[in-house]
């Protein structure tokens, strides 16, 4: 995880630095840290957010025009200042950021120790500055050639860059594993985790692929080869991110813009793909692959976290619109299982970064048993579009809050438009069917815009809910998904222990932690098996359960048992976890506010996770 932002050029280092770190603060937020040249090496890192940062390097030497920075999130050694990057090598000439682990560390580490090598801090990032040093030393190579032979002897994932006294017109920096993009300005570099802190200075990008070294320096330009040391030519792409969407535009938090993007960013994943006018739905991405769908033997859909839950929604719609058998794994189970896969099969790999470190190597593992791959990933040039062998992007915009909100209804969207296209292809659905759904999927953002008008309601319940140790999310079929998805939710940002369970299922267990202090959140939509879950309330009531109940506009059977409800739109149900997501978003988000949590940034937790 963590941000890595980096300059070179004519400006001041520290507003574009700062700016950048407060921009990729969602990927980090334990500890901060940057450097400078000028001419020395100054270096300032502490404990803390980049807050904490910007306070603490008030009135010190901040001034260059070369600078690296970081905002981590701690994988080895816990977070405090000694930890924090930038990390310093034996005689203080170099400095280091690094996302990512190396995991011969600990080899690399007492190797270096033999040979008189202090350690100051518990990172296996330092390991690698010492390395760096050392190889620069024995050999007598400048720093370039170092980085490159000491990544030959690094086993684990790194986005690196590194700075030196005694070359105060270059950066070098690599990835593997970890996303790394390269800003092109003019006579000036650009180095970030993301896009977000190179914007607003060019739209000019180089996205670095695994085993690459790039050079930075202020007097040629780009030069990138890989740790094999073969030259490669820089492939310069035109940035379409825009200012205002990494914003907050007037919200108090990210996660509730992001919420409230959702009309829009449904709508923009079906933009192009869907014109139910003309009876049509096409995924320019997946064009070529779609025969291959169409006969897959399987479909395995892989993903973590809140994309598994839009991966099990996937489940429904593909088996029961493609009539094909979908298998939803863990990404972390799929890869160290020896799963069995063959060429006939599809996997689906979904992931709202793009980065996510298990599905990344799920991918690799699927495609060495000749699977096709096909992602659905919201972050643009990251690495599972480019591991996959097709793919539709999800045009979510970039989201900020840790907690998933509107990548998980975008990644539904998609779903729910694959899963069409391909039954329409195999004509298992009936056109007459298709272009009801087709329909009916047109008008649901602006359904989603009237599910957000319950949000007063649901800020009322959350007072009432705000002290609740635990809480049940219950839903069946289609509505599975959803109450996994908002326990999650709520688990993510509140802290409070929260489970998701298949409505019937509950009386095989967690019946027995029901009683009148225990919420329970119940999805109970007017279609599929709507009177199955009303049994379901009848068991939670009978032992003074809370039943908190999300319905279709006009209910009166659920109204009658349920203690509070919360009406959504009526739709189809295949449709309804579009729609039900909403308002279980909107109560832990209200929640984790009345609790005085740190919605966008809640303990523990990174965005993208790119270790394993
Ligand atoms: N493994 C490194 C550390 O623990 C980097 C972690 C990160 O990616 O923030 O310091």
């Amino acid at each position: 995880m963590c941000g890595i932002v980096a300059y070179i050029g004519e400006k001041q280092a520290l507003p574009i630095l700062l700016k950048g770190l407060y921009r990729l603060e969602y990927r980090g937020y334990d500890s901060a840290g940057l450097a400078f040249l000028n001419p020395g090496l100054q270096l300032y890192k502490t404990k803390g957010k980049v807050a904490d940062l910007e306070t603490y390097i008030e009135g010190k030497n901040t001034s260059g025009t070369i600078g690296i920075a970081h905002t981590r999130w701690a994988t080895h050694g816990e977070p405090n200042d000694i930890n924090a990057h930038p990390h310093f090598s034996q005689s203080g000439k170099l400095a280091i950021i690094h996302n990512g682990i190396i995991e011969n560390y600990a080899v690399l580490k007492e190797e270096l120790k033999q040979r008189g090598y202090l350690f100051k801090s518990e990172t296996d990032t330092e390991v690698l500055v010492h390395l760096i040093e050392d190889i620069m030393h024995n050999e007598k190579t400048e720093l370039g050639e170092a980085v490159r032979i000491a990544l030959n002897q690094v086993i684990g994932a790194y986005a690196i860059v590194i700075m030196s006294e005694n070359d105060p017109d270059t950066l070098v920096a690599a990835r593997k594993g970890s996303p790394l993009v390269v800003g092109i300005g003019d006579g000036e570099f650009y180095l970030a985790s993301d896009a977000t802190p190179i914007v607003e200075y060019t739209k000019d990008v180089v996205y670095l692929n695994d085993e690459e070294i790039a050079i930075l320096s202020r007097k040629q330009s780009l030069t990138i080869k890989t740790i094999k040391n073969q030259i490669k030519t820089p492939y310069v792409q035109k940035l379409e991110l825009s200012l205002t969407a990494i914003e907050k535009g007037g919200f108090e938090h990210f996660m509730l813009k992001e919420i409230y993007e959702q009309p829009r960013s449904i709508r923009d994943s079906m933009r192009g793909r869907l014109n139910a006018k003309e009876g049509r739905v096409s995924l320019g991405g997946i064009i070529d692959y779609e025969t291959k769908m169409k006969n897959a033997r399987r479909i395995i859909i892989i993903a973590c976290g809140t994309s598994w839950h839009a991966g099990l929604v996937g489940e429904y719609l593909f088996e029961e619109l493609a009539r094909i058998p979908v298998e939803v794994e863990y990404a972390s189970e799929f890869r160290y299982r020896n799963p069995v896969i063959s060429e006939e099969d599809v996997v689906i790999a979904i992931s709202q970064s793009g980065e996510t470190a298990d599905t990344l190597a799920a991918i690799e593992l699927a495609k060495s048993k000749g699977a096709t791959i096909i992602g659905i990933c919201n972050v643009v040039g990251s690495s599972i579009p480019r591991a996959t062998h097709a793919g539709s992007y999800t045009h979510a915009g970039p989201e900020i809050g840790v907690a998933s909100t509107k990548a998980f209804t975008a990644q539904v969207t998609i779903l729910t438009l694959m899963a069409l296209r391909i039954a329409y292809m195999k004509g298992s659905i009936e056109k007459s069917r298709f272009h009801q759904i087709i329909n009916e999927l047109e008008s649901i953002p602006e359904k989603v815009e009237e599910t957000l008008k319950v949000d007063p309601e649901i800020k009322e319940l959350a007072r009432m809910f705000t002290f609740a140790r635990n809480f049940l999310y219950l839903g069946r079929g289609y509505n599975f998904p959803v109450a996994l998805e908002g326990a999650l939710k709520l688990k993510e940002i509140s802290y409070i222990h929260a489970e998701g369970y298949p409505a019937a299922e509950m009386k095989h267990g967690p019946i027995a932690l029901i009683d009148r202090e225990m919420p329970v959140v119940v999805i109970a939509t007017n279609r599929g098996p709507y009177d199955k879950v009303i049994s379901n309330i009848q068991e939670v009531k009978a032992r003074n359960g809370k039943i908190i109940a999300v319905v279709t506009k006009g209910d009166i059977k659920v109204k009658e048992l349920a203690d509070y409800i919360i009406e959504i739109p009526e739709t189809e149900e295949m449709l309804v976890p579009l729609l039900a997501t909403i308002p279980l978003q909107l109560l832990s988000y209200h929640i984790a506010v009345m609790r005085d949590c740190n919605v966008d940034q809640p303990r523990n937790l990174a965005k993208s996770v790119t270790v394993e």
